[in-house]
């Protein structure tokens, strides 16, 4: 029998006449580990939050024509105030992965078409140029409609986005579509850069997983941007994966669970479009 206050999970093991029986694991203990380490992470990053805007604040202003600064201080402020920011981004990010990989994580779903969340994602990366050669959205991305949090799917494209160019090669090509599966929606980033080994493929998006440390702190990268994203699409029910040909580039490839349409037609359709 079951006993009280205690999660299971069951699993099936085959026996040798060929039946099976069920196994149960106890998985009280491994949650609550997890959920110590969450909550520790965040707090640490909460708490480091409000010492690094003072230095930020304070460096700011120091470099602030405002103060006579002794020889080679502006430089060395500089540095501070490179790697406070730094630092800020990597504590904003921790925040953020522990937020998605909790339970709590509260998603805003919203019927809205492929299309639009296409269009809408890339609209607000702004600075990127679409359909000139750089980010190049596919003509034919399926209007299919899908539960999606809009705010959050933003993020995922800018991540996926951002990395394609990021890692992609200057001025690199960078294709974005969607398309029909059954039952989903399958979305894509392509980059026609150097692409990712294949022994990487699954690992990169375990948080802090980089194929190339040096390259990625440079380019001011934390190491959880691809983590988020892949917690993000499991609150959604979706899933991520990333596939490569060497020399040729990457190809991230997201789905996320069809919608029925909506009962009233034009609801979640962009007013004045
Ligand atoms: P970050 O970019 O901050 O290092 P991410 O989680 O976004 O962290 O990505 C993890 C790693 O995956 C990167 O460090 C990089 O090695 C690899 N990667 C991600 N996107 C691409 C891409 N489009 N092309 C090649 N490598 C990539």
């Amino acid at each position: 029998s079951m006993v009280p206050g205690r999660i299971f999970e069951v699993s099936a093991a085959p026996t040798p006449g060929g039946g099976a029986v069920a196994v149960l694991h106890d998985v009280t203990e491994v949650d609550r580990v997890e959920k110590t380490r969450r909550d520790f992470i965040a707090n640490v990053s909460h708490e480091l939050r409000t010492p690094l805007t003072s230095i930020s604040g304070y460096v700011e202003t120091l470099l602030e024509d405002i103060v006579e600064l002794p020889e080679n201080a502006r430089e060395f402020l500089s540095i501070i105030l490179k790697n406070a920011k730094r630092m800020n981004r990597l504590t904003e990010d921790l925040l953020a992965l522990a937020s998605v990989e909790s339970g709590e994580y509260k998603l805003r779903l919203q019927r809205v078409r492929a299309s639009a969340l296409v269009s809408d994602a890339i609209e607000s990366l702004a600075g990127m140029v679409v359909d000139s050669g750089v980010l190049l959205v596919e003509g034919s991305v399926t209007t299919e409609w899908v539960m999606a949090d809009v705010d959050a799917m933003t993020q995922v494209f800018g991540n996926l986005i951002e990395n394609a160019m990021k890692y992609g090669g200057a001025g690199g090509r960078v294709r974005v579509g969607a398309r029909l599966l059954e039952g989903s929606v399958e979305f894509y980033v392509q980059d026609f850069g150097p692409g990712i080994p294949s022994e990487h493929l699954d690992r990169i998006f375990e948080r802090f997983y980089r194929v190339d440390k040096a390259r990625s702190r440079e380019s001011g990268g934390t190491g959880l941007g691809l983590a988020i994203v892949k917690h993000v699409l499991m609150a959604h029910g979706g899933a991520i994966r990333a596939e490569s040909e060497l020399g040729a580039g990457a190809t991230f490839l997201f789905t996320l669970p069809c919608a029925s349409p909506p009962a009233v037609p034009g609801e979640g359709e962009p007013a004045g479009k």
